[in-house]
């Protein structure tokens, strides 16, 4: 255990706030994020001087990019391209595997259908697969998504491989915060954090990267709330993009609603855990434009589209429900990420909404 305390608080020294580049190493930006630049150097770093720490924990709100940023740093890793501070190089045949999803020495392991999080068996199976010799890489890589939600029995599991991995392991954890992990687990990773990024950053990066059309990036971006992934999927998939537009009309429809009514679409709704993460996302979006419309900073507003219809509540409601909303919908979010019931969940926060009168 000491031992272990020794090698974090090393790590962390040999990883601080600032990177100054060692002059034999002339990185290149390749790794194609958009923002997060001073995690990407960091790893970039890393990855050239073979340091990079066997438990990772990237954290960040859903869809800000924290499973694009373990691939491509699992991607570096694994690239074969002779020098380091160009990898990953995309041309490689480690690269192009990794690409198509299809690469032996990379494990990724999310909730089985309908289940929140990771669960043990899921889990031995993975500590096995890091404790066999690499295939091909002088690597072996463990990705686990949604680790704010694995099964208690299933992170203990974790806690022996993460205090004694084989040297060629490494784990990359994926969680919204680190406040809702087991002490155990964040004190023995090294912790990335992911930001939301400003609108012109994103549409910035969408146009220049992506090559997405300038206004179509503007749009998205606004609508994004910070979070780059959630822009190039709302690109990439219009029904992604419908389906959150649609939890705005959805939010009127229960403002407009009676309380049995609010029952019933609570009901619907809590059938669904991602439909419900997304949905409150949304709405703090949402909340927030009011705010900001009650506050005279309606030029910022990220739901352009509904203004009519934002400024209306915003004319009805008082600031301080408006505030008091706000609230509700982040415990609600917390209480999500908790685990909480979430048929309770969204009922309560239901009766915790205004009654709007019918146009
Ligand atoms: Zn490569």
């Amino acid at each position: 255990m000491r031992r272990l305390a020794c090698i974090a608080a090393l790590l962390r020294q040999a990883l601080p706030g600032e990177y100054p580049q060692p002059k034999e190493l002339q990185l290149v930006n390749n790794w194609a994020i958009i923002g997060q630049q001073r995690a990407v150097q960091q790893m970039q770093l890393a990855v050239a001087r073979e340091t990079v720490p066997h438990a990772l924990l990237i954290t960040g709100p859903d869809n800000i990019g924290k499973r694009t940023f373990a691939l491509k740093l699992a991607q570096a890793m694994h690239c074969t391209a002779e020098r380091a501070e160009q990898r990953p190089c995309n041309h490689c045949s480690a690269c192009l595997r990794m690409n198509s999803g299809n690469y032996p020495d990379l494990r990724i392991i999310t909730p089985e259908e309908g289940k929140r999080g990771v669960r043990i068996p899921q889990i031995r199976e993975l500590i096995h697969f890091l404790t066999l010799t690499p295939a091909e890489s002088q690597y072996k890589i463990g990705i686990i998504t949604t680790f704010e939600h694995i099964v208690p029995n299933a992170a203990h599991a974790l806690l022996k491989t993460l205090e004694e991995p084989p040297p060629y392991a490494h784990l990359i954890l994926l969680a919204t915060t680190a406040e809702l992990l087991l002490p155990t687990i964040v004190s023995r990773s090294f912790q990335i954090p992911l930001r939301p990024l400003s609108r012109i950053e994103i549409a910035t990066g969408l146009v220049e990267q992506r090559g997405i059309p300038t206004k179509k990036a503007q749009r998205l971006a606004r609508l994004s709330g910070g979070r780059v992934d959630w822009a190039i999927r709302a690109f990439q998939q219009p029904e992604f993009l419908q389906r959150q537009l649609e939890t705005m009309q959805l939010l009127f429809k229960v403002l407009h609603s009676d309380l049995p009514a609010r029952f019933d679409i609570a009901q619907e709704l809590a059938r669904d855990d991602r439909r419900v993460r997304e949905t409150l996302d949304h709405w703090q979006t949402g909340w927030r434009d009011v705010l900001l419309l009650q506050t005279e900073n309606g030029s910022q507003i990220t739901h352009l589209e509904d203004q009519a219809a934002l400024e209306k509540i915003a004319a009805e409601v008082t600031l301080t429900a408006t505030t008091q909303i706000l609230h509700h919908l982040t415990k609600a979010q917390d209480d999500l990420y908790r685990n909480a019931n979430t048929r309770l969940l969204v009922e309560s926060l239901f009766l915790n909404l205004p009654r709007m009168a019918q146009d």
